[in-house]
């Protein structure tokens, strides 16, 4: 049996090896290393998977975030709901920015925030709502952003886990995650469901207006060539991870399929296991499974990590400590407060590996090894 990763990048290269050592080639003799055709190339392509009418792209996941709160003018002392139950950075960058995260509680089956939650922390100092769409399944967004209107609100999404993932609103009509808000975020980090070889990252949106100020403060706050209007940041693609992106495009549907078929593999294995709760998938939406994560209920999770690191089965806890309970917002925010679900959460998660090269044998392992423990 082949070696069991949590990703497998390795093997996703060896299979389009020949086009993108091809694509690399000519970035380096073309020596067009800052924005050069490939980045616009890309962004445009991006645009049109995604059905929105702008993606700017910058360095990575956590600048797009950041750019997004920048361009939308929001001010020291302005209150942002977020989920806490996230990848640090999605926070981080709302206490850099000296704003204040005001961590709220996840839908205990999607793990991703809960509206009825959002509603109940709005204050008059509340500016913008930060869904996250962890593990590859997108938060609420219908009732998201009727929350959002309701109180006037701004909405970036954080979906640096879930590029690809689709959602039908009430009304029939299937857009994509991260098109729903004022602005969606992403990342290119390689080991995301449209991963490069290095860092990336991009930010999308409908507005015209919106995308102008996005670049602009991606781009040093500069209106025209040496003009600097406004502090930005230098927050840029390369050209050498747009051509791995551009083709990494054209196979993400492949991608995602491919996904989906070990998450269905997975969810067989385990059904009707007592202590296992698999991945919730809402009827409307379509999961990206950029991580295959189980619940344990009345099983010992760490002995379960090191049992299966033993049968070389990788398995990791994203998260094990949320956000609201992480030291650096000390004295911005309550590090006691209570979030039942994502408290609870914290200690029952655990992801198996889950990526584009699974094949049959190694997940028939993994769901052996994981049986033969909870027997
Ligand atoms: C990966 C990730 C980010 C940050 O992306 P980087 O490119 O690593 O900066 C932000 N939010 C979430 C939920 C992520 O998974």
């Amino acid at each position: 049996m082949v070696p069991i990763q949590m990703v497998d990048l390795k093997r996703q290269y060896s299979k389009i090896k020949p086009q993108v050592d091809a694509a690399i080639q000519e970035v380096l003799e073309s020596a067009a290393f800052i924005n050069g055709a490939p980045v616009q190339q890309f962004s445009q392509e991006l645009g049109q998977y995604l059905g929105t009418k702008h993606v700017i792209p910058c360095a990575n996941g956590t600048d797009a975030l950041q750019i997004a709160m920048m361009a939308l003018g929001l001010e020291p002392g302005d209150e942002v709901i977020t989920p806490s139950f996230t990848f640090i950075a999605t926070a981080e960058v709302i206490a850099l920015l000296r704003l204040k995260p005001v961590f709220v509680d996840i839908d205990p089956k999607t793990y991703c925030i809960d509206p009825v939650a959002i509603e109940k922390a709005i204050t008059p100092k509340t500016k913008a709502i930060v869904p996250v769409h962890l593990y590859g399944h997108s938060a609420d967004m219908e009732a998201i952003m009727e929350v959002a209107r309701k109180h006037n609100l701004y909405v970036i999404e954080d979906n640096a886990q879930a590029i690809g993932s689709d959602y039908t609103t009430k009304a029939g009509v299937t857009k994509k995650a991260g098109t729903f808000g004022h602005i969606g975020c992403t990342s290119f980090f390689p080991s995301k469901n449209l991963g490069c070889y290095g860092d990336g990252g991009a930010l999308f949106t409908d507005d015209d207006a919106l995308a102008a100020k996005i670049r602009m403060v991606a781009n040093h706050g500069q209106s025209q060539r040496y003009y600097h209007d406004e502090v930005g940041v230098n927050s840029r693609l390369d050209t050498l991870q747009a051509v791995v992106l551009r083709i990494k495009l054209q196979l993400l549907d492949q991608y995602i399929a491919a996904r989906r078929a070990a998450a269905a593999t997975y969810d067989q294995g385990f059904a009707g296991i007592p202590q296992i709760i698999t991945p919730y998938q809402a009827p409307n939406q379509v999961h990206v499974f950029h991580q295959y994560t189980l619940q344990l209920e009345g099983a010992d999770r760490n002995k379960l990590q090191a049992y299966l690191q033993e049968k070389q089965v990788p398995a990791m806890i994203y998260y094990p400590v949320p956000a609201h309970r992480q030291k650096m917002f000390a004295g911005m925010t309550d590090l006691n407060q209570h979030l039942p679900v994502t408290d609870s959460l914290t200690g029952k998660v655990i992801s198996l590996p889950i990526h584009t090269e699974m094949d049959p044998d190694q997940l028939h392992h993994i769901i052996e090894s994981v049986k033969s423990f909870l027997n």
